[in-house]
């Protein structure tokens, strides 16, 4: 619990306008995109790093907990304060300092929604790449917590490779800066990197420099309809390995294609059981030789319509069926668990096996959909509250598909991070010792525990 008299001192640092302290406006900060909640105690918008780092040093003198929090659209877990205390909120802190064409680098404050930043590059003739399908209304801050991915990281990688140096409130309240303007640099420990996919637990991330690259000059999006999903999935490692370079290779399986298809901008004949969306990016001669080659390696294996998008237009409608997926697969179940494992590219098709399996055994509709070109897939675990034990076998079918991602050298999380949601099963995939050290690297950075706690660690705060 907050003591009373924290109050009237978030108030004079951030101004009454920017502190919420009543439970209906608390609430709005309380949850996140996971079907997980706990009420903050206050919330506040601080206005500039110093404010950060005031709040941030209040909160050690008090002992409160602090937590991060950008747009609120994290799948772990990761801004809902388990443990109280105050949510610090980066949306004001949303202004895009500097784009530089000759140092291929821009400069934000952590509030900046992606899409506006991918905007203002673009039209400088730049590009950059990491593309959530939350782009529209994540924040660059939330991306470096998660090391957000997307659907073009298999060709241009994920945030990670693009942040050269931040600008860091640590949790003792200094100000810090790590990493360079420059595109090389290795002075000392890699700090920058340590904070990449932290989550919130070492430090409020109060500016970013990332870097840029010449926007590809041409792209075209092909669409290729399998009878069943094991074919899909046989086609993505064939692909991969075939020298054809995707700059993107999504996939739907039949559930997911059936709460989207009528955003799709053609019609499917009946029996498609799956789809894959690819892009090839790049200069135009080469788009159309590799975009020629890619639908014919399609068919060749199978597949059936394979689609051209012939315009810009029709390139986005396929693309923003893709990027509502996750919402839409409410439409089959009210709630569920996601899930965004990934495997090593030649054992897609086994987890793809997998997962049929468990939804058999388990008797639950798991739809999985998503990054298959870099074995990052979407695994939706789909449940009903009202359904007496189904929410309980939610969670013993997720410890399954845990089980089987490790048996494939897997991972658990490809992009959303370990949060809340995935805490209990960290110690399926690091060792003791591994976790004990990054405990201890917590401890070195957060003495007293104050920067969201309850994250990543297992611990009693995790248990539902
Ligand atoms: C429909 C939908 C589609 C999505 N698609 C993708 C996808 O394709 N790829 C992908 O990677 N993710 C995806 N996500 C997940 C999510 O959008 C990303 O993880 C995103 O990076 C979170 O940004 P946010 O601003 O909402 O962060 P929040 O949810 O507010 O916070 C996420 C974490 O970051 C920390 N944090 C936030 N800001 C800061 C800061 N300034 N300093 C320190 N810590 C901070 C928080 O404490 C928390 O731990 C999707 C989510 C939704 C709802």
């Amino acid at each position: 619990m907050i003591s009373r008299n924290v109050i009237p001192k978030l108030k004079a640092i951030v101004g009454p306008k920017n502190l919420l302290t009543t439970p209906e406006e608390r609430w709005g900060y309380a949850y996140d995109a996971t079907d997980r909640e706990a009420m903050p105690e206050a919330v506040v918008f601080p206005g500039s790093a110093a404010e950060v780092a005031a709040i941030v040093r209040l909160a050690n003198a008090h002992r409160f907990p602090v937590v991060p929090r950008g747009a609120g659209t994290g799948k772990s877990g990761g801004s809902v304060p388990i443990e109280g205390g105050v949510v610090i909120v980066l949306t004001r802190l949303n202004r895009i300092l500097e784009i530089s064409r000759p140092d291929l680098v821009a400069v934000v404050e952590p509030g900046v929604i992606l899409t506006r930043l991918k905007q203002a590059v673009e039209t400088q003739g730049l590009y950059y790449p990491p593309d959530p399908a939350s782009a529209d209304f994540c924040t660059i801050g939330g991306n470096v917590a998660e090391c957000a991915g997307g659907a073009v990281a298999v060709q241009y990688g994920v945030t990670r490779d693009y942040v050269l140096g931040l600008e860091v409130v640590l949790p003792t309240g200094e100000l810090i800066s790590a990493g360079t303007r420059t595109m090389k640099g290795v002075v000392g420990y890699d700090l920058t990197r340590l904070f990449l996919g932290s989550e919130g637990t070492l430090g409020v991330i109060t500016r970013i420099t990332v870097r840029l690259v010449a926007k590809p000059a041409a792209r075209q999006t092909l669409a290729a309809g399998f009878a069943t999903l094991a074919a899909a999935a046989e086609a993505v490692s064939l692909i991969l390995t075939s020298g054809l370079a995707p700059t993107a290779l999504e996939f739907m399986d039949h559930v997911t294609l059936s709460c989207v298809k009528e955003l799709l901008p053609f019609e499917l004949p009946e029996g498609t059981l799956a789809l894959l969306l690819m892009a090839v990016d790049g200069h135009p001669r080469d788009v159309e030789d590799r975009a020629t080659r890619m639908a014919r390696f399609c068919r060749e294996q199978g597949a059936n319509p394979v689609l051209r998008a012939k315009t810009p237009e029709e390139a986005e409608g396929l693309w923003r069926a893709r990027k509502v997926i996750s919402p839409a697969l409410l439409k089959v179940k009210p709630h569920k668990v996601s899930e965004d494992v990934a495997v090593p590219l030649g054992a897609i098709p086994a987890l793809i096996a997998g997962l049929q399996e468990i939804s058999r055994r388990r008797g639950l509709i798991i739809p999985s959909y998503g990054h298959a070109g870099d074995g990052n897939i979407h695994v939706n675990v789909l449940y009903d509250r009202q359904v007496p034990g189904e929410r309980e076998m939610a969670n013993l079918a997720v410890e399954d598909i845990f089980t089987i991602v490790r048996k494939l050298n897997g991972t658990l999380s490809g992009e959303h991070g370990i949060g809340l949601t995935k805490a209990p099963y960290l110690g399926m995939e690091l060792s003791e010792a591994a976790m004990a050290l990054q405990r201890r690297i917590k401890q070195a950075f957060d003495p007293h525990n104050i920067m969201n706690p309850g994250k990543i660690f297992p611990g009693p705060a995790q248990r539902r």
